[in-house]
C-alpha cells in the first residue's frame, strides 16, 4: 500500500482549539436601568460590587445604578476622571475582594471597570452612558500610555445593560462616533485580509462576516441616525454589541481594528486630545479604503449623513500632524499588518490628507 493509502486509515485529528467570551445577559431599550437587580440575580452575582463611575455621568446614571446596586449587595462607589496605572492600582485596591464590577459611563469608565475587572479575576458589568466606541461590549479596553494610548486584551463584560434614553440624551457627537467606529470595520476587514494573502494570517470568517453585515447596517441606515433619537441610539448598540462579539468570535480586534485604527492611536500621540477615538478611525477608514481601491466616497457620503467629521480640519487637528500621523501608523502595533504598513511617505501621506476635502 502506498504512504497515501496508509494515511487513509489513520482517524484524522482535529488539532485546533478556541475559547470565546461572550456577555451572557444583554439588555437594550427604554428604561432599562431598573433591571440591574434582575440581571444581578439571573447572573447569580452577589457579595459586593465596586461601581466605577465619573463625575458627569453620576448625575445621569451612576447614582441610580448605585442605589440600585445596593437594593441587593454591598456597594461602593469609584469615581473615574482619568485613566492612569496609578487610578488602575488604586481601584484594584478599592475592588479587593469584591465579586462584581460595576461600570456606569463613557469610555474612559467602562475601559477602567475592565481592566480592574481582568486584573482581579471578578467579572462586571458594563452601563454606558453613551454609544461612542465598540470597547462597550468588547474583550479591548484602551489604556492610555506616554505619549498616547494602547490597546489591550481583556475580558469582555458578563452583562451589557444599555439605556436607550440615557445614551440618545448624550451629546450626538458621541453617537456618531460610535457610528464611525462600525463603519471602520469595511477597512479593518481588508486589512485583515491583506494580511492573510501577504503574510499567511489565519482568518475567521464568521467574525469577518458578521464586522462587515455590522458596518452595512450602519452605513445603509446612516440617513435615519439622528441626533437624540432613542431608535437611533437603539440601532447604533446593537451594532457595538455586533462588533464586539465579531471581535469575540475572532478571539482578537482583528475584525474591527486595521490600519484606521492605528491611525487614530498614531492622532493620540501627536494631536492627543482632539478627535474622539471613533471619529478619527472614520477618517482613516475613509483614506485605507483609497488606498485599498475601495469606495472611499461611499464611507465619506455615510460619515457626512450621521454627522460624523470627514476631514482633520473638522476635530481641530492641522493637515500637517495628520498626515504625520499617517507616516507613523506602521509603528504602532507593527505586528499587526495592515495596508498602512506598506509604506507611506511624507509626500503620499500629505496627498492622502488633501483628498479628503475633495468635493
Ligand atoms: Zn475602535
Amino acid at each position: 500500500m502506498s504512504p497515501d493509502g496508509i494515511k487513509l486509515l489513520k482517524t484524522p485529528v482535529l488539532d485546533k482549539s478556541k475559547w470565546m467570551q461572550l456577555p451572557r445577559d444583554v439588555i437594550i431599550g427604554h428604561d432599562v436601568l431598573a433591571q440591574l437587580p434582575k440581571v444581578c440575580e439571573d447572573l447569580q452575582v452577589s457579595g459586593s460590587a465596586l461601581v466605577f463611575s465619573g463625575k458627569g455621568t453620576m448625575d445621569v446614571a451612576g447614582s441610580q445604578v448605585l442605589s440600585l446596586v445596593r437594593e441587593v449587595m454591598d456597594a461602593e462607589l469609584f469615581i473615574v476622571d482619568t485613566i492612569t496605572p496609578e487610578i488602575i492600582s488604586e481601584a484594584e485596591e478599592a475592588g479587593s475582594g469584591v465579586d462584581v464590577f460595576i461600570g456606569v459611563g463613557g469610555g474612559k469608565v467602562i475601559d477602567t471597570a475592565k481592566i480592574v475587572s481582568y486584573n482581579c479575576c471578578r467579572p462586571f458589568i458594563s452601563i454606558p452612558t453613551a454609544a461612542s466606541h465598540d470597547g462597550i461590549a468588547s474583550s479591548r479596553a484602551s489604556v492610555p500610555v506616554k505619549g498616547g494610548s494602547v490597546s489591550l486584551e481583556a475580558n469582555p463584560p458578563i452583562a451589557l445593560i444599555a439605556d436607550t434614553g440615557i445614551i440618545a440624551a448624550a451629546p450626538h457627537r458621541l453617537l456618531a462616533a460610535g457610528c464611525a467606529d462600525v463603519i471602520s470595520n469595511y477597512t479593518a476587514i481588508l486589512d485583515w485580509e491583506l494580511s492573510h494573502r501577504l503574510r499567511g494570517e489565519p482568518v475567521s470568517e464568521y467574525a469577518i462576516a458578521l464586522a462587515r453585515m455590522t458596518a452595512e447596517i450602519i452605513s445603509k441606515n446612516a440617513d435615519l441616525i439622528k441626533p437624540h433619537s432613542e431608535e437611533s441610539a437603539w440601532t447604533v448598540v446593537k451594532a457595538l454589541l455586533s462588533s464586539g462579539v465579531a471581535m469575540s468570535i475572532a478571539g482578537s480586534s482583528r475584525p474591527a481594528s486595521g490600519g484606521e485604527h492605528k491611525f487614530s492611536h498614531a492622532l493620540d500621540q501627536i494631536a492627543p486630545g482632539k478627535g474622539l477615538h471613533g471619529e478619527q478611525c472614520g477618517i482613516g477608514s475613509i483614506i485605507t479604503m483609497y488606498l485599498h481601491g475601495g469606495d472611499w466616497r461611499g464611507i465619506r457620503t455615510s460619515l457626512k449623513k450621521i454627522g460624523a467629521p470627514t476631514t482633520p480640519k473638522e476635530m481641530g487637528i492641522d493637515d500637517y500632524s495628520a498626515a504625520q500621523a499617517l507616516v507613523l501608523a506602521h509603528t504602532i502595533r507593527p505586528e499587526r499588518f495592515t495596508i498602512l504598513d506598506m509604506g507611506v511617505t511624507e509626500e503620499v501621506a500629505r496627498e492622502l490628507i488633501a483628498m479628503l476635502y475633495e468635493e
